[in-house]
């Protein structure tokens, strides 16, 4: 299995990263997570255009350009011949001298991507999942894919230690996010989502659910709604890269409409399903 490190494919055991590392002593980077269909990448250029974006808005400069990164991801997937799974990729600032400020003169970024094979979540998809509410006290700039991921990871280690799939992010009253994917209601044939702002990723599947949500008839409100009208939503959805269009069945503990995967959810899953590089059933 190979490993992409900067422009070279090499070994695990070959790859060398400095600890004084910027995305080890700061977490200064950016990353990516794609899956893959069938040995074929979904929404590639989506993605590669999102890491281009959050690179810009940490002013970090990735030295190839988009095609050139699009090559060497699928040359990553052929060598190590991956066909259900996916591809995590992270850029940082690069090693210096500790020191917050960007080191002068500037050092070349330090890009790793490996794969991952992975199974799709089958019978979550099917069965739903459970949430819990946790306060998000993330930074201001929730829009950038960065790899400071601690509010993240604090918010989903307590939805774990609660029984839970999930953590149902609010700003006070107002819900924004999961604490690794989007979250959506659905209410009298309306499906509400927080807009796309400083406070949410704006997720590459929730860009596919919104056109899915179209073609299947079902309006789309890009507004956001609180924790109490979370609570008498028909149906609650969330979705990611890899939970993909996952049914939220219950919040701390009280039961989401019947407490089953919705009909919305379910004709949500076919149209994405559709999209997805030679789908398998659900
Ligand atoms: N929000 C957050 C905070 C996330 O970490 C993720 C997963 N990367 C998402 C939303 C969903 O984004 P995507 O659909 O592009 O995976």
């Amino acid at each position: 299995v190979k490993i992409l490190w900067n422009d070279q494919f090499v070994k695990e055991e070959d790859v060398k990263i400095g600890f004084e590392d910027r995305g080890y002593q700061f977490g200064d980077g950016i990353y990516e997570v794609i899956k893959i269909y069938n040995g074929d990448m979904f929404t590639a250029t989506e993605h590669i255009d999102r890491l281009y974006a959050s690179a810009d808005k940490i002013q970090l400069v990735i030295p190839y350009t988009k095609d050139v990164m699009h090559k060497m991801l699928y040359d990553l997937i052929e060598m190590n011949e991956l066909k259900d799974g996916q591809i995590y990729l992270q850029v940082t600032r690069g090693t210096s001298m500790r020191q917050h400020n960007f080191p002068v003169p500037a050092v070349e970024s330090v890009l790793t991507a490996y794969t991952k094979e992975t199974v799709r979540p089958l019978s979550q998809l099917e069965n739903g999942v459970k949430a819990c509410f946790v306060e998000d006290v993330r930074w201001l700039r929730c829009d950038i894919k960065s790899l400071n991921l601690l509010g993240n990871v604090l918010a989903k280690q307590e939805a774990i230690s609660k029984d839970c799939y999930e953590a149902v992010l609010h700003r006070g009253e107002t819900i924004t996010e999961g604490s690794s994917s989007n979250m959506y209601g659905i209410k009298d044939g309306v499906l509400y989502t927080h807009p796309v702002s400083n406070l949410i990723l704006n997720g590459i599947t929730r860009q596919v659910i919104l056109s899915c949500c179209e073609e299947i008839g079902l309006s789309v409100v890009e507004e956001a709604f609180t924790k109490s009208q979370a609570l008498e939503m028909d149906e609650m959805i969330m979705s990611s890269t890899n939970a993909e269009v996952m049914p939220v069945i219950s919040i701390d503990g009280q039961l989401i409409g019947n407490g089953k995967r919705g009909e919305w959810a379910e004709k949500i899953q076919v149209a994405f399903e559709k999209r997805i590089p030679s789908s398998v059933k659900i």
